[in-house]
């Protein structure tokens, strides 16, 4: 048997029962990306030796105990490189574990290889990696999506059982589900961001990609909760995310938002997302109409507050603390002009004048001040929906995986690959993608994600209605045609 095509929970089944250990998965985890990560490109590093140690001294009665977990290159893993896919943190490897990091280890898993990304998180691709793109399982001629795409596409060519991402505008669910796997951005403040590299503060959250939504559940379980190094985390019991997932969803309404049935939204997709309404249906949700009148707005106001918020965070790769220093240096103006022209890319600059002319006296108050009040009305509209129903259906991305290199040279055109899941972050709330389809493009199959909505701190519903369409469907259990 394949062990790295296994889904969490069945490992963790196995390994109790010691029919497999956790340096056996992790030796076929290595067999599997040297087979197929020359064309899929997920990883950008991985550390066998230090994982086969780990695996040895894993104690498989805890929660994760032996999980070999992918790890999004942003996230810091002490003494492993952490990079976000940039030039500019050439070399630099990180001197201490982020908060989800030790709460991965203390439930027993092991940390397991960097995934590819957009740089620094900012993209829907991940073209704009400083080491090349990633591809998609599915079709290599096509992205994966971003910023998580590497995460997303690991997770689908089973080159990892499960893997972490972070998600502030949608990099979570929408390479979730342009691979065909799960994907969930939790509440703000779920979650530590205590050693996640920030781009954008007020909407950054770290969540899992996983082959099916009880694997989802389990690593929320353990990832969740407040930690003291993170002002921004909830002081909230964690609930066990496993406890609802088989509920069912008779007693639930589920709101079905018009702004997001618009032009612009792939007929194939549409139709799959349709198809998966009316399945909840048959199972017994009620379904109601809604509206999210201020939808429209949430693309503009997130490329306001994101790049904003970059400009300043990002104010620290000058060449002196980390990585990447420019050669021919005359003095200090010149060290940071050179460092910056020649460690950061194309859209990383972007989004730095973007954000830094957002922010400048005389511009803020019409920019970045006028956004944050949208924010709040965009928050208001999922309040609102939120008194009628338990949870929101919609689709992730408007369409399925594009071509490699087909928006590079239209940001517009590549912003707009997250229409349909900036809203959550802005609001705040929770939200998942899960497969729900696939649209056939040139004699491709090519994954369909549904993305349900959650009111703060609702991941249980969530987890609960995502698993309910799941365990009656086959789609997460459908692999990519690769070698
Ligand atoms: N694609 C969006 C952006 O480029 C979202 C990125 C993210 O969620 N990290 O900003």
């Amino acid at each position: 048997m394949a062990l790295s095509s296994l889904t969490v929970h069945k490992a963790q089944d196995l390994l109790r029962q010691k029919e497999i250990s956790p340096k056996e998965i992790v030796e076929d985890l290595v067999r599997r990306i040297e087979q197929v990560d020359g064309a899929v490109h997920g990883y950008l590093s991985f550390d066998p030796e230090r994982a086969l140690k780990d695996a040895e001294h894993a104690d498989v009665s805890l929660p994760l105990g032996g999980i070999p977990i992918s790890i999004k290159d942003v996230v810091s893993v002490q003494g492993h490189p952490c990079g976000c896919a940039s030039k500019i943190l050439q070399g630099y490897v990180a001197p201490f574990d982020a908060t989800v990091i030790k709460k991965l280890r203390a439930a027993g898993a092991i940390p397991f290889g960097r995934t590819n990304m957009d740089e620094f998180a900012m993209g829907s691709s991940t073209e704009n990696s400083a080491f090349g793109p990633t591809r998609n399982p599915w079709d290599p001629d096509r992205t994966p999506g971003g910023s998580s795409g590497g995460s997303s596409a690991v997770v689908a060519a089973d080159e990892a059982l499960a893997a972490l991402g972070s998600d502030t505008g949608g990099s979570i669910r929408q390479p979730a589900a342009l691979c065909g796997c799960v994907g969930i951005k939790p509440t703000y403040g779920r979650v530590s961001r205590y050693g996640l590299v920030a781009f954008a503060s007020s909407l950054d959250q770290i969540g899992p990609l996983t082959k099916d939504v009880r694997d989802a559940a389990m690593i929320m379980n353990v990832i969740s909760g407040v930690d003291p190094c993170d002002s921004t985390t909830l002081d909230e019991a964690v609930v066990d995310y496993t406890a609802d997932l088989d509920k069912g969803v008779k007693n639930l309404t589920l709101g079905l938002p018009k702004e997001y049935f618009i032009e612009g939204l792939d007929p194939q997709v549409e139709e799959a997302v349709r198809a998966a309404v009316a399945w909840y249906e048959k199972l017994g949700a009620k379904i109601v109409d809604i509206s999210l009148p201020h939808t429209e707005h949430a693309l503009s106001t997130y490329y306001i507050i994101a790049p904003a918020e970059a400009s300043a965070n990002l104010a620290r790769f000058d060449g002196v603390r980390y990585g990447f220093r420019a050669d021919g240096i005359t003095g200090l103006l010149d060290h940071y002009g050179k460092t910056r022209e020649e460690g950061f890319g194309q859209e990383v600059k972007r989004r730095i004048i973007l954000g830094t002319y957002a922010l400048s006296s005389g511009y803020y108050d019409a920019y970045y001040l006028r956004a944050q009040k949208v924010r709040t009305l965009i928050r208001r509209d999922f309040d609102d929906a939120f008194a009628k129903v338990d949870a929101i259906l919609c689709p992730t991305s408007p369409t399925p995986a594009f071509k490699l290199g087909e928006r590079t040279n239209d940001p517009l055109q590549m912003y707009l690959a997250d229409v349909f899941t900036l809203a959550a972050n802005m609001a705040g709330i929770c939200g998942i993608s899960i497969p729900c389809g696939f649209a056939e493009v040139e004699g491709k199959k090519l994954p369909i994600g549904l993305q349900i909505l959650g009111k703060t701190l609702n991941e249980a519903t969530i987890l609960q209605v995502a698993n309910t369409y799941e365990q009656s469907t086959d789609w997460h259990r459908l692999k990519p045609p690769l070698r």
